[in-house]
């Protein structure tokens, strides 16, 4: 479980351990080591300050002090505290049982929204569910083609509404025509902008209370840090969501920013894209993320 911990973080165990028993004191040393790795991770300000507290309650506990191994004892209270704020765990796109479950998508422009479409339709493929994707993202010219393309390259049918700027009746339209080819799942693929506006909001949510997706998940780009956890912030204000996808963790990002993210969503992660190829998502598992979160 340790193998995976940062030079950095090794030694600085170490050199607690090389105080002999630990006391108070040295254990405090070696939280503040653990919230220091946890800021250079990412994990935003009032989210470690609230993880630390309950650290600290179980680290300073006489057992844990008593114990023989002290230091491994403070890794395994944070990975283990990591975990189950990381959970729980679901990766399964929950189906109704008659019409198509349409699955909305929505994110800022250049999160992966679109390339999540095609990673979701071929993880739906490989179950036998026969999905349909709506590029009802009006606002970036190429998303529409790119859907297409993509469409192209998994076999699975694109519909949209060249010149239609209205992307509620796309969606409409899309969900309708999904109904007539027996499709299993519909995935939108809304619009996002640079940065979170009012015009977007009010889209989308015109597009939820029209449309009524039955699940909403949020695609956040995993390399943005902080930029990730304000945009879910105001996502999930705007919307009821349902699940988030992080995108681009196959780069340097250790992730912390998904331990925000859950933190102001309260909604579970359900993939992370570790690619840009179709192929590259993986369902959420919390002890890797610890893992990586923790290095
Ligand atoms: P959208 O504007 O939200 O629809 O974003 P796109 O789907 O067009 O993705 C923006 C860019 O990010 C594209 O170049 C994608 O190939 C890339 N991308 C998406 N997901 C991932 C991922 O998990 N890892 C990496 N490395 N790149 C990704």
């Amino acid at each position: 479980m340790f193998d995976n911990l940062s030079d950095g973080l090794q030694s600085a165990f170490k050199s607690l351990r090389g105080k002999g028993k630990l006391t108070e004191g040295n254990m405090r040393e070696g939280l503040e080591i653990v919230q220091r790795s946890l800021l250079e991770a990412d994990v935003s300000y009032p989210v470690v300050q609230e993880f630390m507290k309950h650290v600290s309650e179980r680290a300073l506990g006489k057992k844990v002090l008593l114990s023989l191994r002290p230091e491994e004892e403070l890794v395994r209270i944070v990975h283990s505290e990591l975990v189950s704020i990381l959970g729980p765990v679901d990766p399964a796109i929950h189906l109704k049982k008659d019409g198509p479950t349409i699955i909305m998508l929505c994110g800022l422009q250049g999160s992966g929204k679109t390339t999540t479409c095609g990673k979701l339709s071929q993880l739906l493929k490989e179950q036998n569910i026969k999905p349909t994707l709506v590029a009802a993202d009006l606002q970036r010219p190429a998303a529409i083609e790119q859907l297409h393309v993509i469409g192209r390259q998994l076999d699975v049918p694109v519909y949209s509404e060249p010149g239609n700027q209205d992307p509620v009746q796309v969606c409409r339209n899309g969900v309708a025509k999904a109904i007539e080819e027996d499709a299993r799942v519909v995935i939108l693929d809304t619009a996002g902008r640079l940065a979170i506006d009012e015009a977007l909001m009010a889209e989308l949510g015109r597009i939820d209370s029209k449309v009524h997706p039955d699940q909403v998940y949020l695609v956040v780009d995993g390399m943005t840090g902080q930029d990730a956890v304000n945009s879910a912030d105001a996502f999930n204000k705007a919307l009821e969501l349902d699940g988030v996808i992080m995108t681009k963790l196959d780069g340097d990002a250790r992730g912390g920013a998904l331990l925000s993210v859950k933190h102001v969503t309260g909604v579970p992660i359900k993939f992370i894209g570790t690619g840009e190829h179709l192929d590259a998502l993986e369902p959420f598992r919390p002890e890797g993320m610890a893992g990586r979160i923790l290095q």
